[in-house]
């Protein structure tokens, strides 16, 4: 299997960001991207003007976050040629995103901050509908945002990535439950923005520059085929890209608490490997493979939303005899590192 890392949700002068596409893309590549999803507020303009393509070694894909008239239900929309109005409702753009072919992924789906009145949450709140591909686990600035105080707000603007520390609770809680009745893929997003804020009334401060946040929430993907860094293999790439994500073959991590590439979760029945995102059948010979890139790592293994075993090393194995859904959750030095797709056991 390749591996390879991105930075999903992210914003440009297109829309509310503060960062030039050429800007965001040197940051994309100094960070040691292979892939950058930019999804700019209801608009494809990056996409209408030519700047999807592979810059290097960095592949950048043009999404869009389209939200509904009050501004609720952010929908990270991949692989789509166009956006929809705003006054359609949610479920419908679900609808007409999966129809034409794209995938999508619910934003900061529980968005609660009610401390700052020019930024309110934007939450999910269209639960009805069953089209959407996945849904965005930990998104940096929500939590960030979610956490500032009064107190605390000089040491959040000037360390971003130290006030970071785990996925909300009730969406884990939601991931798990929808999982139960159908697949529901788990990405993170960084949803950067690079604004500036005027913090003390004169000094104005560029908060999450786009380098820094890159180094955070990244979304690793899985895939069978060599992505190959070129312009004219970009169509392919960009396909497997979306694939990995539509499938599932992918897990979430806060690469700022250390390198999370290597880390692998996959199931072994018999001769054969099946990697997170599989379905596979209940036979006595089903095991689970954990192997985690660090020696001291915190591994709970997870079943239909429980937590059923825990330990610390830098590998496990499981010999499942239930059916239902697994997936694990990494911790290192006591900080939420890695979170895996599931795999199912039927
Ligand atoms: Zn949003
Ligand atoms: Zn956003």
């Amino acid at each position: 299997m390749f591996e390879y890392t991105g930075a999903i949700h992210v914003h440009s002068v297109y829309s509310d960001g503060s960062g030039e596409i050429s800007e965001i893309v040197s940051a994309a590549k100094e960070s040691g991207l292979d892939f950058l999803i930019l999804t700019d507020h209801n608009t494809l303009r990056a996409l209408k003007e030519g700047y999807e393509n592979c810059y290097d070694k960095t592949l950048l894909l043009v999404g869009c976050e389209i939200n509904d008239k009050e501004n609720k239900n952010h929908y990270l929309a991949l692989g789509v040629n166009q956006t929809y109005s705003t006054r359609i409702s949610a479920k419908e753009y679900v609808k007409k995103i999966k129809d034409s072919g794209g995938i999508g992924f619910l934003a900061h789906p529980h968005e609660k901050r009610t401390h700052m009145k020019e930024h309110p949450a934007y939450p999910w709140t269209e639960w009805s509908s069953t089209d959407f591909t996945g849904i965005e686990i930990w998104n940096h600035m929500s939590e960030w945002m979610e956490n500032l105080t009064e107190q605390n707000k000089y040491q959040s603007f000037l360390h971003p990535l130290k006030s970071i520390t785990q996925p909300p609770e009730e969406t884990l809680k939601k991931w798990d439950e929808l999982n139960l009745s159908r697949k529901v893929v788990g990405i993170g997003g960084v949803d950067a923005h690079a604004h500036k804020y005027n913090l003390l009334g004169f000094l104005e401060v560029e908060i999450f520059p786009y380098k820094v946040l890159f180094k955070s929430i990244r979304t690793h993907i899985l895939t069978d085929e060599e992505i190959l860094f070129s312009n004219s293999m970009f169509t392919k790439s960009k396909e497997l890209v979306y694939n990995a994500l539509k499938e599932g073959s992918c897990f979430v991590a806060n690469d700022y608490h250390g390198d999370s590439k290597g880390f692998r979760f996959f199931a072994e029945s018999g001769e054969k490997k099946f990697n997170m995102g599989s379905s596979i059948q209940l036979s006595k010979k089903v095991k689970l493979k954990v192997f985690i890139p660090s020696d001291n790592a915190f591994i709970k293994l997870i079943h239909n939303g429980k937590q059923i075993d825990e330990l610390i090393n830098n590998s496990a194995e499981y010999i499942i005899k239930e059916s239902g859904i697994y997936r694990v959750e990494v911790f290192l030095e006591g900080k939420a590192w890695i979170y895996s797709n599931h795999i199912r056991i039927v």
